[in-house]
């Protein structure tokens, strides 16, 4: 989040990769796409062959990069990491293609910024394994083509409509959109986390930590450990449901999980914007946040719980934002709603 400092990004991080599940049955929810992709995987392995390019798409945290590790393991293979902006020349990407060793997956995060250039460069990559090079400029020019060992490209992205239409249409074993976690699969999740970390925590306290956890297991996992902090600071170090509210309040996370800086947006668009239609660009300005941020992190929750409504003229701020901020909706939106 837009309000998480560098030090707690990498916190999230390390959590993330201590409470990350290491089998199928402790990855909850998300049934549909498991239930693909244990089809896809076992057909990959009757045929002897790698499973095909897949592509996750949804909010961050809900467990992309765990899927690919999930697949890694069932598949006894390896996972190489890397990210859309972190592929910043050909040549690097053609460093990494040439070392994977065959049947490996090569898993690239945040592909929506991945460079044009570098995009054409894995298309045959991708359909042929082959990879094109050229060598020298202008005339003398050639181009070499090198053969690639067989691998599995699994894409993640928060933001699908960034991707072209020839890069969509090459995950040949599919395109998954993870959806957000109900409260009963977060609280599952928080029990599991618990357990793993060696937590005490009473089972209204989980509910109230999965109720304002924005429906995504990385935040819960972030919201139990500062819960855990505050209670063995506070209490005797197992989080009921009193000091999970008490340091759940004391973080400015409040009941439905929105935090100072999903206030801030939403109050710029009613106080400066008269509830809009306002611009993503003109709200970024106005809340100096970054449109990444608002469009990646604060947006898909509100829209999710209906506090914000996207429209071709901007974002709208709906009655029930009006009503959760305690403002008074404008006259002429109550006539508009009779
Ligand atoms: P993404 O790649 O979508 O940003 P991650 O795969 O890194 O998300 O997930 C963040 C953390 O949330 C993981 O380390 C894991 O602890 C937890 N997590 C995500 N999905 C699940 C799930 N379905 N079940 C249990 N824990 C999950």
């Amino acid at each position: 989040m837009s309000s998480l400092t560098p030090t707690q990004k990498t916190e999230d991080r390390t959590l993330d990769t201590t409470l990350r599940p290491q089998r199928w049955d402790d990855y909850i929810g998300q049934e549909h796409i498991k239930d693909n992709l244990h089809i896809l995987i076992e057909a990959a392995r009757r045929r002897n062959e790698p499973i095909e390019h897949l592509l996750f798409y949804g909010p961050a945290g809900l467990g992309k990069t765990t899927l690919a590790h999930l697949i890694a393991k069932e598949t006894n293979t390896n996972v190489r990491l890397t990210s859309g902006p972190a592929i910043e020349r050909v040549g690097d990407l053609a460093s990494i293609l040439t070392n994977l060793t065959p049947g490996d997956i090569l898993f690239i995060d945040e592909v929506h910024r991945l460079n044009k250039l570098i995009e054409e460069v894995l298309y045959p990559a991708m359909e042929s394994r082959s990879l094109d090079i050229v060598i020298g400029k202008g005339p003398s020019a050639r181009i070499i083509q090198l053969e690639l060992p067989p691998f599995t490209l699994i894409a993640a992205t928060t933001r699908i409509a960034l991707l072209s239409a020839p890069l969509r249409s090459r995950f040949s074993g599919g395109t998954f959109r993870l959806d957000f976690y109900s409260n009963d699969h977060i609280s599952e999740i928080i029990r599991r986390s618990a357990a793993v970390l060696g937590i005490g925590i009473e089972d209204d306290a989980r509910s109230e930590i999965a109720r304002r956890s924005r429906f995504t297991p990385r935040v819960a996992n972030r919201l139990l450990k500062r819960c855990r902090d505050y209670a063995q600071v506070k209490g005797d170090g197992v989080i009921t449901a009193a000091l999970a509210q008490d340091a759940l309040q004391l973080m400015d996370v409040d009941p439905l999980g929105l935090e100072p800086s999903d206030k801030r947006i939403l109050e710029a668009i009613i106080d400066k914007f008269n509830g809009g239609p306002v611009g993503v660009q003109t709200l970024a300005a106005s809340t100096a946040e970054e449109i990444e941020t608002i469009e990646d992190v604060h947006e898909p929750y509100l829209l999710q719980i209906g506090f914000l409504e996207r429209t071709p003229r901007g974002r709208i701020a709906t009655p029930r934002a009006y009503e959760h901020l305690g403002k008074e909706l404008p006259q002429q939106r109550q006539d508009s709603l009779l």
